[in-house]
């Protein structure tokens, strides 16, 4: 599965938000074998209203949405690339997920005390992502070390290497992000060496629960810096996201309206981070179950097949294919096939979100 990496200087809200999270996951475990894996993992389903419709028309008996994971990475501290604080043990965590989401602290509180002194958030975004920034760039220097030498010695794929991580390094030092220096066409060679600041990030804004409706102050700023980064942000109140958690599902959207917010925080966590590492959702509809499943965008229709089994990929020879649309407007599977846009596709198909797909294949 995919997983999104939970981070932030202490007291910002992260815990909270992880909470809500695993706990709105708990509270659905009668719908959704959703769970805890560990204290600091969790499998939340990912919302998603198409699911119901199809099931309805499909007359399945039951839905299962797909899932996503988060870990809560405690420990971020200034100097952590140094050592401080949990500092190795945080870093190990966060090289591991494929995206990040940044949790800043833009409520006031003065109970709650700030480990800088007080609110910034784009100050704490600047020194958590220097702290990994120096941390990927101690990481390449090694790495580059090693790479030097062996291809001083004739070593082609060492130099291949080499000419791959010299122009992050020489960002990193400058003090971008690696994401800012990734060469076209080299985003799988750039994800396998692990750098932090190459991943996807999204940032959270923390705002006090008066402000989830509108945002603050904070918060606008946070925007601002996302959007010279090419970056997203939502705001959320991680108190309110608490409280909703701990709520009967039927009360939720009353309690939502009163607050004059649309939806909850955490869906659009959830989304947004499913949007971040380019997945999509494709579905297959049947008596016994509806069911979303997660591929990455540009996945190509065998590689969609062997998210359900590998014999699926392996025997893989055609799958019938319907528009989300098509299928529910058309009344189903029967009413796309006599309309025409039950379309049969083969191995170089792109699979597309919303596809309802049934898969043929040799076993
Ligand atoms: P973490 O260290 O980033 O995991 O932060 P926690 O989630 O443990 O939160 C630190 C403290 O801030 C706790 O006492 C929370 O109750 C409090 N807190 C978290 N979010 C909010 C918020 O939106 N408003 C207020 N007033 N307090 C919050």
């Amino acid at each position: 599965g995919f997983n999104c990496g939970i981070v932030g200087l202490p007291n910002v809200g992260k815990s909270t938000l992880f909470n809500a999270l695993t706990q709105t996951a708990a509270a659905q475990a009668a719908n959704y074998p959703f769970c805890t894996i560990e204290p600091n993992v969790g499998r939340v389903a990912v919302p998603d209203p198409r699911l119901g419709v199809l099931a309805k028309i499909g007359k399945s008996q039951k839905i299962l949405p797909t899932s996503l994971e988060f870990v809560d990475i405690a420990g971020l501290v200034r100097g952590a690339s140094k050592g401080e604080g949990l500092g190795n043990q945080f870093l190990a965590n966060i090289r591991e997920v494929d995206a990040i989401i940044h949790v800043l602290r833009c409520f006031e509180d003065d109970d709650i005390t700030h480990v800088e002194g007080n609110v910034d958030p784009v100050r704490d975004a600047e020194t958590v992502e220097t702290e990994l920034m120096l941390a990927d760039l101690d990481s390449l220097e090694k790495r580059a070390h090693g790479l030097t030498k062996r291809a001083r010695g004739g070593d082609k794929e060492a130099a291949t290497q080499l000419a791959l991580i010299e122009p992050i390094m020489a960002a990193l030092a400058e003090g971008k992000p690696a994401r800012t220096a990734i060469p076209k066409g080299e985003e799988e060679a750039v994800r396998r060496l692990q750098l932090m600041t190459s991943k996807p990030v999204l940032y959270v804004c923390n705002v006090e629960e008066s402000s989830a409706a509108t945002g603050n102050a904070h918060a606008e700023k946070v925007f601002a810096m996302a959007k010279a980064q090419g970056a997203k942000a939502v705001i959320v109140s991680a108190a309110i996201e608490a409280e909703i958690s701990q709520m009967p599902e039927a009360d939720r959207t009353d309690f939502l309206e009163s607050l004059g917010l649309a939806d909850s925080g955490l869906d659009r966590i959830i989304r947004a981070g499913y949007e971040l590492l380019g997945l999509i959702t494709y579905f297959t509809v049947g008596p016994k179950e509806t069911r979303a499943w997660t591929i990455i965008r540009g996945t190509k229709a065998p590689g969609a097949a062997g998210v359900i089994h590998g014999d699926f990929e392996r025997g893989f020879i055609a799958c019938e294919t319907t528009a989300y649309d098509d299928y529910t407007s058309l009344g189903g599977e029967q009413g796309a096939k006599e309309a025409g846009k039950m379309r049969v596709e083969g191995k170089e198909y792109v699979v597309k979100d919303g596809d309802v797909l049934l898969f043929r294949f040799n076993v």
